[in-house]
C-alpha cells in the first residue's frame, strides 16, 4: 500500500523557525484573514503604531462579513446615538445581563463586561471608520431590515425568558444600504480604512501554517502568495482572523455534527477552520467546538409567528417569538428531526425565504390535520384547544409568547408547513474556536497564553458562543470589537 506524501506545509502542522529558509516578509504583525475581525485588528495594530502585513486567501477583501447583513448588536451606556435619537434608553446592565443570557452555561463574564461598557464607543468607532449608519428605526420582526434604515430588533430581547431578565431595547444596528446586504459597504469601508491607515495587504495569500520558535512562541506564518511560498517573520505576532469552520465538513462532523443537518451554510466559502487548526497545531485550546448558529427562517411574513411550533406527539415546544436562530435549535433537536408549524387562514402565508416550503397536511378542522400528519389521536386537536383557551385571553402559560403575538388559530382552512428534517432549509455557521482573553491571546491547555498568538472573530470562541442564545449582529459586533483588542495587544508585544 502506498502513502500519500503529506503536505510540507498545512495548517495542523507547524513549522519550525530552524526549517526556515529565509524571510521573505518581515513585519510587526502579521493579521490572518481580511474579514469583519481582520480588518479591525489591522486597523487598531497599526494605529498603535506597528508594521502589518494582512494575508488574505481570496482574490478580494471582505469575507463572510462582505456577504452578510452588516448588522451589528450594540447598545448599553443610555443608548447608541441611535437608539436615543428613536426613544430607547439601554442601560449597561440590561445589556450584559441579555449578553450574559445569550452566552448560555459558558458565558465569559469578563469578555461580557468588557464589550457591554464599550459597545457605545465601538459603535461610534465604526462610523469614525466611514461606516454609514442611517440612523432611523425599523418596527417590526425582521431577519434583516430589507430598507437602509439602522436600528431592529434583532434577537429574543423582547421573548420569554430574556425579557424578564433584562429590560428589552432594539439592538440591531444595520450599516445603511437598501436591500439586503448591508456588509458589503460595512467591509468596504473597514477594508478601505485599514489600508489607508498603512496596512499592506495581500490577496490570493493563504496562510499555511505557523512557525514556531521554541524559545519565543510564534515566530511568523507560512503563507502562499499568489502560488509562492513566503516565509513571514512577525516580531510582536500573529493573530488568527480566518473565520469559522463550517464549509468543513469534515469538522463539522468532527466536532459539530448537529450542524449537518443544516444544509445552507452562512459563509464566504473560505470558513474550513484553518485559522483554528494553526492555532490548535501550537497547543491553542478549543472552546464550545459543538455551538452553532442555525436558522430556519420561518419569517417573514410575521403573522406565521402568532403560529405554533408542534413535534411528533403534537406537542408544543417553544414561545414562537423567540428569535429565529434559537426556534431553530429546538425545532432540530425535536424527537425524530419532525416539527410543524401550525397556521390558520388568517395567518397563512409562505416564508419569503422558503417559499417553496412543504405543506404537509390542510384540513377543514384540526383532527383532519392531525389524522393527515399521523399524530397520535387527539395530542394535536389537545395543544391546539389549551392553545386557543389562553390565546383568546392573551396568555401563554406554558411557553409565554408575547400577547402581541398570541390569536387563536380558530379560522379554517388549517395547515401544517413542515420544518421536519429533510424538509427545512437550515442555515449555519459555527460559533466554537481557540480559547481566548478577551485581548485575543490564544491560551493553551493549562490556561497560558502561547507567546505571540491571538485570534478573534470565528476563529476564536467569542460572546456568541450558545447557539439558543445567538441574536443578529452578535457575530459581526464580536468580530470587529474583539479584532479590534486583538490588533492593540499584539501591537503593544
Ligand atoms: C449571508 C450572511 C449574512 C450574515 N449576516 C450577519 C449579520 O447581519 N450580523 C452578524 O453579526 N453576522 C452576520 N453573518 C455572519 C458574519 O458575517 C460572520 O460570522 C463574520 O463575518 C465573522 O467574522 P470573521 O472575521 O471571523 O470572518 P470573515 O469575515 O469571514 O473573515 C475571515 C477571512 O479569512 C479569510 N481566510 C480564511 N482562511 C484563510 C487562510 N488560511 N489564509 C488567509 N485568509 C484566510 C477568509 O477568506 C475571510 O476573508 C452573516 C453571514 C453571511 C454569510
Amino acid at each position: 500500500m502506498t502513502r500519500s506524501t503529506p503536505p510540507i506545509h498545512s495548517p495542523a502542522r507547524p513549522c519550525r523557525v530552524e526549517d526556515v529558509p529565509r524571510w521573505d516578509i518581515e513585519t510587526g504583525v502579521a493579521v490572518i484573514g481580511f474579514g469583519a475581525a481582520g480588518s479591525c485588528a489591522a486597523i487598531e495594530a497599526r494605529e498603535a503604531g506597528a508594521d502589518v502585513h494582512v494575508f488574505e486567501v481570496a482574490a478580494a477583501p471582505g469575507g463572510s462579513a462582505s456577504l452578510s447583513g452588516g448588522e451589528v448588536y450594540v447598545g448599553g451606556s443610555g443608548g447608541t446615538r441611535v437608539q436615543k435619537a428613536n426613544g430607547f434608553e439601554d442601560s449597561t446592565e440590561d445589556l450584559y445581563t441579555y449578553l450574559m443570557m445569550a452566552g448560555g452555561p459558558g458565558a465569559d463574564a469578563a469578555r461580557v463586561r468588557l464589550y457591554a461598557e464599550n459597545a457605545v464607543a465601538h459603535f461610534d468607532w465604526l462610523e469614525a471608520q466611514g461606516v454609514p449608519f442611517k440612523g432611523t428605526y425599523l418596527p417590526g420582526k425582521w431577519i434583516e431590515p430589507t430598507t437602509d434604515d439602522t436600528l431592529v430588533w434583532s434577537g429574543s430581547e423582547a421573548a420569554w425568558p430574556f425579557s424578564e431578565k433584562a429590560r428589552p431595547a432594539p439592538r440591531g444596528h444595520t450599516a445603511q444600504f437598501k436591500g439586503w446586504g448591508g456588509g458589503k459597504i460595512l467591509m468596504e469601508r473597514l477594508c478601505a480604512r485599514a489600508q489607508a491607515v498603512g496596512a499592506v495587504v495581500h490577496c490570493n495569500s493563504r496562510a499555511l501554517s505557523l512557525i514556531v520558535d521554541e524559545a519565543h512562541g510564534i515566530a511568523g506564518v507560512v503563507v502562499r502568495v499568489e502560488g509562492e511560498l513566503k516565509y513571514v517573520r512577525a516580531r510582536k505576532g500573529v493573530i488568527l482572523c480566518a473565520g469559522g469552520f463550517i464549509v468543513n465538513r469534515a469538522m463539522v462532523a468532527r466536532f459539530a455534527p448537529a450542524a449537518l443537518a443544516c444544509t445552507d451554510v452562512v459563509s464566504g466559502g473560505n470558513d474550513d477552520g484553518s485559522g483554528i487548526r494553526m492555532g490548535m497545531s501550537v497547543g491553542g485550546a478549543t472552546l464550545h467546538m459543538d455551538q452553532f448558529f442555525a436558522t430556519i427562517p420561518f419569517f417573514p411574513p410575521a403573522s406565521l409567528v402568532k403560529g405554533i411550533f408542534v413535534n411528533a406527539r403534537g406537542e408544543r415546544f417553544i414561545n414562537e417569538d423567540a428569535y429565529h436562530g434559537r426556534v431553530g435549535h429546538y425545532v432540530l433537536r425535536q424527537p425524530e428531526g419532525k416539527a410543524w408549524l401550525l397556521v390558520d387562514g388568517g395567518i397563512f402565508g409562505r416564508p419569503l425565504i422558503q417559499p417553496d416550503i412543504e405543506v404537509a397536511a390542510v384540513g377543514e378542522t384540526w383532527a383532519e390535520v392531525e389524522q393527515e400528519l399521523g399524530l397520535p389521536a387527539g395530542s394535536l386537536v389537545h395543544t391546539v384547544a389549551q392553545f386557543n383557551r389562553n390565546a383568546a385571553e392573551g396568555r401563554d402559560p406554558l411557553f409565554h409568547k408575547a400577547a402581541d403575538w398570541l390569536r387563536p388559530l380558530a379560522e379554517p382552512p388549517f395547515a401544517a408547513l413542515s420544518y421536519c428534517i429533510g424538509d427545512l432549509k437550515a442555515h449555519a455557521f459555527t460559533m466554537g474556536g481557540l480559547h481566548t482573553l478577551p485581548s485575543g491571546e490564544v491560551l493553551d491547555a493549562d490556561g497560558e497564553p502561547i507567546a505571540g498568538l491571538y485570534a478573534a472573530g470565528r476563529s476564536a470562541c467569542g460572546l456568541p458562543r450558545w447557539g439558543e442564545g445567538y441574536s443578529s449582529g452578535m457575530s459581526l459586533g464580536d468580530s470587529t470589537f474583539f479584532g479590534r483588542q486583538a490588533g492593540l495587544a499584539a501591537a503593544r508585544n
